[in-house]
Formats: C-alpha cells, structure tokens, sequence
C-alpha cells in the first residue's frame, strides 16, 4: 500500500488547521474552487494547498492530472483518518465527483489534459446540465437539441434544476444530435463554457430565500466539435456512467455526521434516562455500519475489475434514506434549538436536516431507484 495510516495520521494532525475540523454550517463554508472563487478564510487557504500539495484534492486521481494516485483502498484510509479528526474536505465540486471520473473513462488525452487538471487546482466550477422541464426521471426525454454545422454544433433549448449555474464556469451537459433514432440512442454528451455567447442562467428562488438552482437556457450557443465527449448520439453511455458516481457521492454525503466517534459523543450526550432516543442513536450507528459495509464490500468488488453500475443505486437508494434518518436524529438531538434557523446556539442543524430531504430526489429519486434494483439487481419482470 502506497499510504501509510500513520504517517497520514501524524500529518492530518500537524497540517490541518483547527478551524477546518468543524462540520460546515452550510455552503459558505465549503470550498467551491472556480474562477470566480474567494477563500472564505485563511485556514480554508491554508488546508487546501497544503492538500493541493499532496495531491488530495482528487486522491484517487493519476499523478500526472494533479492526483496522489491511490487506489480506492488507499483512498478509504485517508477518509477516515479524516473524518476521525472531523476534518473539512479541502475542495469539493462536481468536477471531481461527476466530471472527473467520466472524462477518465470517456474523454480523449486533450480533453483529460485540459480539464482534469484544473478541476484538481480548484480552477474551474463546473455544472451539471441534465434535467429539463420535461425531462427528470424520464431522462432520455430531453429536448435541448445540437445541430450539425460543421466545426462546431449550435445548441438551444433549457435546461433546470442546474445547480450553483450562476456560480459555474462551465458545464456538463445532456443534448439531442439525432431525432430520428430510438430516445436513448440520439444523447451527445457535450462540455460548453458558460462565457459562451447564447449561455443564460436564472436562479429559482426557494422558500428558505435561498437559490441553490438555476434554469439554464442555451440561445444559439456554438460549441466546439472538441468538447463532444464519448461518440456522436452515444452520449447515453456516458451519462449513466457519470450518474454511478454521483449516486455514489450522494449516497456517502452524511457519513460525516454520524460516523462512530459522533455517535459514541452523542450517546454521552443523551440522558441516560431517554431511551427512545438511545435506542434511535443505536439503530442509526447499526444501518450506518450496514451501509458501509455494503459500500466497502462494493468497493472491494469494483477495485477487483469491472464497474458499480446499477449497484450504485442501491447505494443511492440506502445513503440517501440513511441520511435522511440520521438529520432527523440530529434535529432530535438539538431539541428546541435545533429549530434555530439563524444565530448560532446549533449552527447548520436545521438547514441540514431540510437539504437531506433533496437526497431522496437529486440524482434520481428513491422510487427510481428502487425500480432499478428490482429490475438490475434482483431481475424481477419489469411489469
Ligand atoms: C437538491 C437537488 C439538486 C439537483 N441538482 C441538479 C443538477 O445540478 N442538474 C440537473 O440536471 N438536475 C438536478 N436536479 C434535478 C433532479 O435530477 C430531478 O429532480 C430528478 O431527476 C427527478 O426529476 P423531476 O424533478 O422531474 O421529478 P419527476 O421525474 O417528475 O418525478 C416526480 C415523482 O414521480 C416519481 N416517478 C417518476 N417516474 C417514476 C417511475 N418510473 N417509477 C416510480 N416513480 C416514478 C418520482 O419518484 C417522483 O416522486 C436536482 C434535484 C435536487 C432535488
């Protein structure tokens, strides 16, 4: 093994700043990257280079794109060396989670060698330009169409629920190139920088005030014959790769909150007289560790060869469940001050528990899912 969980230990210890072991209250705690990107402090500054250095801003990545190239494995041990100090993630974004992993297997060595690296250095903020108004379980319904002109297809149509689309430099995106051929078989998979004429984002503003969406929309928007990624109307294939690692990050997005030392912290906490809560901690620590070890055994099996494919959404169904449960505890928990939306007596409980609830649909809903481990997983008549 290539890392070594002591040596990381000693210098997860030495290098991350204390103010970066707190749980984020929210997205303005979260390192973004991008062009448009201003650190939010200077121990954000600080563990990300220092990560940068290390290559940890992508571990799992090859060397030569700005990774530490370690293996799944590998990667796993620094996970949870981090999460036992509580450590933040020095830069998260959807080029690594999504992008990344999908230019790696599709892209062509110019188009790995011009944006993995500046996904890894937190340059460029990209976006995921998927659902349309028509078009969200039923995916391969989507109408925004790229014509043929030559050296570059000209895009138009909309798409929504992009997320942070106002904040992106550029963006992932799901286009139509044939109408004649069956649904699925007519997608292209295309890269558009969103400082391209045509480019316009509005964000949908939320109940909570807040505007986490955009609807996208594409007016003639010329993009070049390069930023195809995959073949011509096989996009298809590129997308519900990509969506295996979302729903796999989904899927893993709690396991900060209640990973083992939280919980021991939490038991303590509660009155030992409380034992409809105690039992609730209890089951909570129970499906987390079946969920990881589900996800470790996955993870074993992909590293022998082959891919997660449909079992990532087994995942995705059971993270974002658990994930669920678990921000209900932790409501629970924090009692009458979790109810605190603003001020800082419980900072960033409430809000968590209600952006868990998108868990349940980002990425694919839960009843989606489901109709996708009956009919992959467990092979049972489709109707
Ligand atoms: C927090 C969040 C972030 C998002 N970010 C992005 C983003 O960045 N980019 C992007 O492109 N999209 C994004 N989305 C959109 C997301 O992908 C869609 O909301 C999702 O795919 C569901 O599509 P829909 O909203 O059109 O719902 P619909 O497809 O209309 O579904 C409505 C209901 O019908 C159910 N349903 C639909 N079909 C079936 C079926 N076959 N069997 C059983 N039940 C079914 C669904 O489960 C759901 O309950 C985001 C969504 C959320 C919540």
């Amino acid at each position: 093994m290539a890392i070594d969980a002591h040596e990381i230990r000693n210098w997860l210890e030495a290098e991350c700043p204390v103010e970066m072991r707190a749980a984020t209250r929210g997205d303005e705690d979260v390192c973004w990257g991008g062009r448009r990107w201003a650190f939010q402090s200077p121990a954000q500054k600080l563990w990300f280079e220092r990560c940068l250095a290390r290559g940890f801003t992508v571990p799992t990545w090859p060397r030569e794109y700005g990774g530490a190239g370690l293996s799944r494995d590998e990667a796993d041990v620094l996970y949870a060396e981090m999460r036992r100090i509580g450590a933040r993630p020095p830069l998260t974004s959807f080029g690594i989670s999504m992008l990344g992993p999908a230019l790696l297997a599709f892209g062509t060595p110019a188009q790995k060698a011009e944006h993995l690296p500046r996904i890894a250095l937190g340059q460029i903020r990209w976006c995921q330009g998927y659902s349309e108004p028509g078009a969200g379980s039923d995916l391969a319904s989507l109408a925004t169409r790229a014509e043929d002109k030559g050296d570059h297809f000209l895009v138009n149509g909309q798409k929504i629920w992009t997320s942070y689309a106002d904040k992106a430099d550029w963006i992932f995106c799901l286009v139509r190139t044939n109408r004649d051929a069956k649904k699925q078989l007519g997608i292209s998979f295309v890269l558009i920088d969103m400082a391209t004429p045509g480019v316009s984002t509005r964000p949908i503003v939320l109940i909570s005030g807040k505007s986490p969406f955009c609807e996208t929309f594409f007016d003639d928007v010329a993009v070049p014959k390069g930023n195809l990624v995959g073949k011509l109307d096989r996009g298809w294939d590129v997308a519900k790769y990509l969506l295996t690692h979302e729903r796999e990050m989904i899927a893993g997005g709690g396991s900060n909150l209640f990973d083992s030392h939280a919980l021991d912290k939490a038991a303590a906490q509660v009155r030992p007289k409380d034992p409809i809560l105690r039992a609730k901690i209890a089951e909570a620590a129970v499906d987390t560790y079946a969920f990881d070890a589900t996800r470790r055994r996955y993870s074993d099996e992909v590293a022998r060869g082959g891919e997660l494919g449909a079992r990532s959404a087994l995942l995705k169904y059971d993270g974002a469940e658990l994930n669920k449960r678990r921000h209900e505890l932790a409501m629970s928990l924090a009692g009458a001050d979790g109810l605190y939306f603003d001020g800082n007596r419980e900072p960033g409980v409430a809000e968590g528990w209600l952006r868990s609830k998108g868990n349940s649909i980002e990425g694919g809903t839960s009843e989606v899912m489901l109709d996708i481990v009956a009919k992959r997983l467990l092979d049972l008549p489709a109707d």
